[in-house]
């Protein structure tokens, strides 16, 4: 069993921890916010109160955080895991975090004599409870052999995406692609209803022929068509519209160094800051639709 230091219990970490535990592996859990380590002590854990203890005595590190600068800070800060972890621990950050991030901390880690991956979640809040998240993973071979076994803990599915970088390079091309399908499903069954298509008949049709995608037939953007998905819970998330849109930050800036011509991701952005200035940030991506039904 590992013995596993976990930083970041927000509404992801949380669940990733619980099932560390579960699993049977000794989880020592660090957060800048106390309450987030009280509800992993109530669910098992070890609390920290600093992050180098958290490190101390573990074999692996795990991290769930907002974004690239907390994942710097927290790895290669002056009291950070670079100092404190016993070389060797394999480091795994599950966060999503921009590409050149990812690739300078995994950089760090290998000149500290750590081996490293970026293991970026595609799932939500329930599936990181659930123990059902997909995670993408960039890293050497050596350190997916080590970081598998406690992912698949974690997850259902386990791909190893390529070299350090390549599971965050995967996660913002497939949520990208997500944000375009969505926005192009919402287009089409708005412009069904200004047409006077029933909304049911688009789906019975487009879902069977060549219009059909996931946004449509798993998460479908109208409420009381296809399988129950937010639209069925006033568009409750789900995946979060500011998580979507931070996503797709994520993906210009990618695009922008390597580029890559992307100009359908730079409209679904547009869109989506856009939806986010109209104080949609806590709604589900897919209500993006209601911005096009109101026209
Ligand atoms: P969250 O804000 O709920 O949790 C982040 C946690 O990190 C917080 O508890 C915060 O206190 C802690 N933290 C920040 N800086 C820290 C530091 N220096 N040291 C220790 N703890 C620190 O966010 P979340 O929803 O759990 O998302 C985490 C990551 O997962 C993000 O990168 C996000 O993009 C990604 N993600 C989220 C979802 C989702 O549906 N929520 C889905 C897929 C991927």
């Amino acid at each position: 069993m590992a013995k596993v230091a976990f930083i970041g219990l927000g509404n992801m970490g949380g669940g990733m921890a619980a099932n560390l535990v579960t699993a049977g592996h000794s989880v020592k859990a660090f957060d800048l916010n106390a309450d987030a380590v009280k509800d992993a002590v109530s669910k098992g854990a070890l609390g920290a109160e600093r992050l180098a203890d958290a490190v101390s005595g573990a074999d692996t590190v795990v991290s769930m955080l907002p974004a690239g600068e907390h994942v710097r800070g927290v790895y290669g800060g002056e009291d950070g895991v670079f100092t404190h972890a016993a070389p060797g621990s394999i480091l795994i950050d599950c966060s999503t975090i921009d590409v050149e991030s990812a690739r300078a901390v995994s950089a760090e880690a290998t000149l500290n004599g750590f081996p490293m991956v970026d293991a970026p979640v595609s799932g939500g809040v329930a599936a990181a409870q659930g123990g059902t998240l997909t995670f993408m993973v960039g890293g050497s071979e050596e350190a997916f052999g080590k970081a598998e076994p406690i992912l698949s803990v974690m997850g259902k599915t386990v791909i190893h995406a390529g070299d350090p970088g390549a599971g965050q390079a995967a996660k913002i091309c497939n949520n990208m692609l997500l944000a375009i399908t969505m926005i192009g499903t919402c287009e089409a069954f708005a412009m069904a209803e200004k047409l006077g298509l029933d909304q049911q008949t688009f789906f019975d049709i487009s879902s069977k022929a060549s219009g059909q995608s996931w946004s449509m037939t798993s998460y479908c953007p109208v409420p009381g068509v296809g399988p129950e998905s937010p639209a069925d819970r006033n568009y409750e998330p789900g995946f979060a519209a500011a998580m979507m849109l931070k996503d797709l930050k994520l993906a210009k800036t990618a695009a922008t160094e390597a580029g890559a011509s992307t100009p359908m991701g730079a409209l679904a952005e547009a869109l989506y800051q856009a939806y986010s200035i109209q104080g949609n940030d806590g709604k589900d991506f897919s209500g993006i639709i209601n911005t096009l039904r109101a026209k």
